[in-house]
């Protein structure tokens, strides 16, 4: 039986990404095959593209943040069966790593994927997939571990969300950094994992939200998940200004979710004694940023801060993603809202375009054409 579908691909170093026919080997053993229904198209897709593959060999399948229906599993597969309504994680537990061994899954480093099963239709190329996954596809191979089962009321373009954008920011403020009921936070950066990072930081009980970015309109989406004040970092210092709103001490969970070096000198700078601040943004080779130690009012040192990283969210999606489902369906996290734009599989560099100029917070691909 051949296994045919369309998918998005890059074919070499500085190519636009191209709709072209790919076929599909048979799933291996625990692996399943998903038919994507709807794929959002996130950051880190253009990074690879603006990277040269991100580390991958070309032609690559872009995409990583996809849901559908599972429509075949292979040898061995248990969990999960045809039929299935599921998002594609691109974390997936080992198990063996030295994390996971140590019982901390959450800092895996060396996720369950499945062989790359995708070809180019016109010469067999095979393709490396984005992240384990290749979403901008109508059908795409995975790890068993890697398809999450979700309830049958979440349809795939809100469910998608959760595979990537949603899950880094929401599980930043949830997971990686648990926001304490009644704190203050800073969130800097304000796309789709930014304002995920203050819908996290609502959802665990934060009095105050600060939301700092350049742009007004992601102020006002900022607003609207769960920011109680915000700055326009083009207008004001973002680090005076949240310290203003703070009385001067700063807030306790301070958030960067831009991938740029500035803010993350800027976020252990407007916290309070003892505070927290969290990398979200992927940041690109050879970036570096300066922090002050020794000010006595903001220095990292003097004033006691702790500076992490969350690796997109440090979810398990088995675990996290359905919990996230159900605050979705429950009215706490509002994925409707998240989906700016609904486009064809054609258009994704027309949604990279967007996404740069700062137009949507998500736009997602419907397979079926919108
Ligand atoms: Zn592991
Ligand atoms: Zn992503």
């Amino acid at each position: 039986m051949a296994r045919e579908a369309r998918g998005v691909i890059l074919a070499a170093p500085g190519e636009p990404a191209v709709m072209e026919p790919i076929t599909l080997d048979p799933p291996g053993p625990d692996e399943v095959l998903v038919h994507v229904e709807a794929s959002g198209v996130c950051h880190t897709d253009l990074h690879v593209k603006r990277s040269g593959g991100w580390g991958l060999p070309f032609p690559i399948l872009l995409g990583h943040e996809g849901a559908g229906h599972v429509e075949e599993v292979g040898r061995g597969v248990t969990d999960v069966a045809p039929g299935d309504a599921v998002v594609i994680a691109w974390r997936a537990p080992c198990g063996k790593c030295d994390a996971c061994r140590r019982g901390d899954p959450r800092r895996c480093s060396a996720h369950l994927r499945a062989g790359w099963r995708a070809h180019r239709a016109s010469d067999g190329a095979t393709l490396a997939p984005t992240l384990r996954t290749g979403t901008f596809t109508d059908r795409t191979i995975v790890h068993a571990a890697q398809a999450v089962k979700m309830p049958p009321e979440i349809s795939p373009e809100k469910a998608c969300l959760l595979a990537c954008g949603v899950s880094t920011g929401f599980g930043a403020a949830t997971t990686t950094t648990p926001v304490r009921p009644g704190s203050t936070v800073a969130v800097v950066g304000c796309g789709g994992v930014g304002l995920s990072v203050v819908a996290g930081a609502k959802v665990a009980g934060a009095d105050r939200i600060i939301a700092v970015d350049i742009a007004p309109q992601k102020l006002e989406w900022a607003r609207h998940f769960g920011a109680t004040d915000t700055v326009d970092a083009s207008a004001s210092d973002p680090v005076e200004a949240v310290r203003d709103l703070t009385g001067g001490v700063g807030v306790h969970f301070s958030f960067e979710a831009t991938g740029r070096p500035e803010p993350v000198e800027q976020i252990v700078r407007m916290l309070h004694h003892a505070g927290t601040a969290t990398m979200v943004g992927v940041q690109g080779a050879g970036a570096r940023a300066t922090i002050d130690l020794g000010d006595p009012a903001t220095g990292a040192f003097e004033n006691k801060i702790t500076l992490t990283v969350s690796h997109g969210g440090d979810s398990l999606p088995q675990y996290d993603f359905p919990v996230m489902a159900r605050h979705y369906l429950e009215g706490r996290l509002d994925l409707d809202f998240m989906v700016t734009k609904v486009i064809g599989l054609d258009d994704v560099e027309a949604a990279f375009d967007d996404m740069q100029a700062g137009r949507v917070i998500r736009s997602v691909i419907r397979m079926d054409g919108a």
